[in-house]
């Protein structure tokens, strides 16, 4: 008897050719090293050295989430501690640009070395204690202007409106005195929302709905519904790019998230401002109403607040994916849209959520950590598909043979999925519309997917209805008169007489060359050379398929029955659970083993907002 572990070994005798699962490409390929396009003050004293420990949260965690995005720009280093102000007071009189002093080690107080130390352990420095060369490198990185330790949200204890309680802490590290000027001129001003003035009662709306959501406990950490309405603030457009290439780049910053968590983003050009969950703008310095200034100490690229809006410095050159120099806005408005769903930096390679900027990296996309973390807060995707297959295709290689590929796609509704089974993800940058990858199918619902295959013969099928389609892989269409003369669509009932439409889904099996047919609670099996039903079809599915364990089998009205090539597996898809076809002797011919759920099993299959279904593929 030959069980399912022995497929791929008979389709190697029918296809005796290389054949493997086709990987993936980048997305964002090709950034470089960036230059500086503005002056920055470089942080070589300890003063300065101090004053970014203190803004970034190493010496304590900063009170940032209550620091309100919109209002009168408050000290950054507000949550300064009285014992630390001898310290201050002897950092201050150190002049800014004064040379580096030898002795450094021995004029720091405790707590900045104890900074220093957990700095230099998160960044995987050599662990001094001191402000050393390499530290100092680290510190003149480009990086994210949010903290890297935050007083976690609940336990912050700052009134909930900065605005009207005015209160400023003190902080001899606050910013010149043409700032200072600055900061009374901006409270008065109204905070511009694309074209449109935003009442202080609007404002203080926008300010509530979010102090009401961090009130409300652990929740709130979280956005509680699926669908976030964001924009582009009209005042706040970058200098560096084209409106529509800032549009589409966030456009696909925000894509990227959806790709990975039950989140949907839509941009809203037109609803009132206090409706849009995230709003996003580019200034430089004191920009657009904002608490927190970006100051020209260091190169600070951007910051965000959770549940809240996103601000770009536009003194970085910010750039599209694929640029040799500048900052990559893709990259930055990906990090920054992390902070805003909820995750803080975590210091790990590859992971989005590193406070630096790091220009070379080939795989900007959303690492296990990061998907892990997010999904932590949002959960797991799920949801039903139409029908589930590999797809195998010929390609001539670099000497001319024909190769055979496999690809695994997962269809729901108008849009597909292409899976990378190796690394148990989806391929950057899907769904993908059924109209746009393929040709002459359908655009929505497809009930099945059939490849039948034999030492002579091979075919490539789509069902609908009572049609079916006839794909030709070569040239990635249907055909419409296939080479036997056979006009498409056709009606199931002509090209499987027996059989009629519709049907839930079909399978061939290699096994016995018959192909499944399945409706309802039955399944028909029908055979290719005889062109017949064969005799004492349909059956009842539970008879032919039998639960291992009693109870536990899918009934009828499924899904999808696919073979997988790279499992080498049957399995039965029913709603959101998955059972596989037994391959042990043990069990008896057929057996489906208890369900398990399909996102444990084919990970982050998640849809995304239709407006950015259009996106070009890559
Ligand atoms: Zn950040
Ligand atoms: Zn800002």
């Amino acid at each position: 008897m030959i069980r399912a572990l022995d497929f791929l070994s008979l389709f190697f005798l029918v296809f005796p050719i290389i054949f493997a699962e086709r990987s993936f490409h980048p997305r964002d390929s090709a950034e470089r090293q960036s230059k500086t396009e503005v002056q920055v003050r470089p942080i070589v004293t300890p003063r300065s050295a101090q004053r970014y420990l203190w803004k970034y949260g190493w010496i304590e965690p900063v009170l940032w989430e209550s620091r309100p995005s919109h209002g009168k720009p408050t000290p950054t280093v507000e949550n300064v501690i009285q014992s630390d102000r001898t310290n201050q007071e002897h950092l201050e009189n150190t002049p800014f640009d004064s040379e580096f002093p030898t002795d450094i080690g021995l004029t720091l107080n405790p707590r900045f070395s104890g900074a220093l130390h957990r700095f230099q352990e998160a960044n995987k420095l050599v662990v001094t204690g001191k402000l050393d060369a390499a530290t100092m490198k680290a510190m003149n990185v480009p990086r994210c202007g949010v903290p890297d330790r935050k007083v976690p949200e609940g336990e912050e204890t700052q009134p909930e409106d900065h605005e009207e309680n005015g209160s400023t802490i003190p902080s001899n590290l606050n910013e010149s005195e043409e700032d200072s000027r600055d900061t009374h001129q901006e409270s008065t001003e109204d905070v511009q929302e694309r074209g449109q003035t935003l009442s202080l009662p609007a404002k203080r709306l926008v300010r509530r709905k979010r102090s009401q959501l961090l009130k409300a406990g652990a929740k709130t950490t979280a956005f509680s519904k699926h669908t976030l309405k964001w924009r582009l603030l009209g005042e706040g457009y970058s200098v560096w790019l084209s409106k529509e290439q800032q549009r589409y780049i966030l456009r696909l910053a925000f894509r990227m998230w959806s790709e990975v968590v039950p989140l949907n983003f839509e941009e809203d050009l037109f609803s009132p401002a206090h409706l849009i969950d995230i709003k996003l703008g580019f200034g430089t310095r004191r920009h657009l109403g904002c608490s927190q200034l970006f100051d020209d100490m260091g190169r600070e690229f951007a910051h965000a607040w959770q549940l809240g809006d996103i601000h770009f410095n536009d003194d970085e050159h910010f750039v599209p994916p694929n640029s040799e120099h500048g900052i990559s806005l893709l990259k930055v408005a990906v990090h920054e849209i992390g902070h805003v769903l909820g995750l803080s930096h975590m210091n790990l390679l590859g992971s989005v959520m590193q406070p630096n900027y790091i220009p070379v990296n080939e795989k900007m996309e959303l690492d296990l950590n990061d998907r892990m973390a997010i999904q932590k807060i949002y959960g797991k995707c799920s949801g039903r598909f139409n029908t589930v297959f590999d797809w195998v295709h010929q390609e001539p290689d670099d000497l001319g043979r024909q190769v055979s590929h496999y690809n695994t796609y997962f269809f729901r509704r108008s849009w597909y999925w292409r899976y990378e089974n190796s690394s148990n993800r989806t391929w950057y940058g899907y769904p993908q519309e059924l109209k746009v990858g393929w040709e002459g199918i359908p655009h929505a619902d497809i009930d099945a997917f059939l490849h039948f295959w034999t030492k002579k013969k091979r075919f490539t099928f789509f069902f609908k209805g009572k049609l079916y389609w006839r794909y030709d892989d070569l040239n990635d269409k249907t055909y419409r008169q296939d080479p036997e003369g056979h006009i498409y669509p056709r009606l199931i009932s002509d090209g499987f007489p027996g059989i009629s439409g519709p049907i839930d889904t079909v399978f061939y099996d290699q096994r016995d060359h018959n192909i499944y047919f399945f409706h309802g609670r039955n399944v028909t099996a029908f055979g290719m050379e005889s062109q017949k039903v064969v005799p004492g079809y349909p059956k009842a599915i539970e008879d032919l398929f039998p639960a291992a364990k009693s109870g536990d089998h899918p009934k009828g009205n499924l899904d999808s029955v696919y073979f997988s090539f790279s499992h080498k597996a049957i399995f039965f898809i029913k709603g959101s659970y998955v059972w596989n076809v037994a391959t042990s002797d043990d069990l008896p011919y057929n057996s489906l083993l208890p369900h398990r759920l399909i996102n444990e099993q084919w990970k982050d299959i998640c849809d995304v907002h239709p407006s950015m279904l259009s996106m070009p593929r890559r």
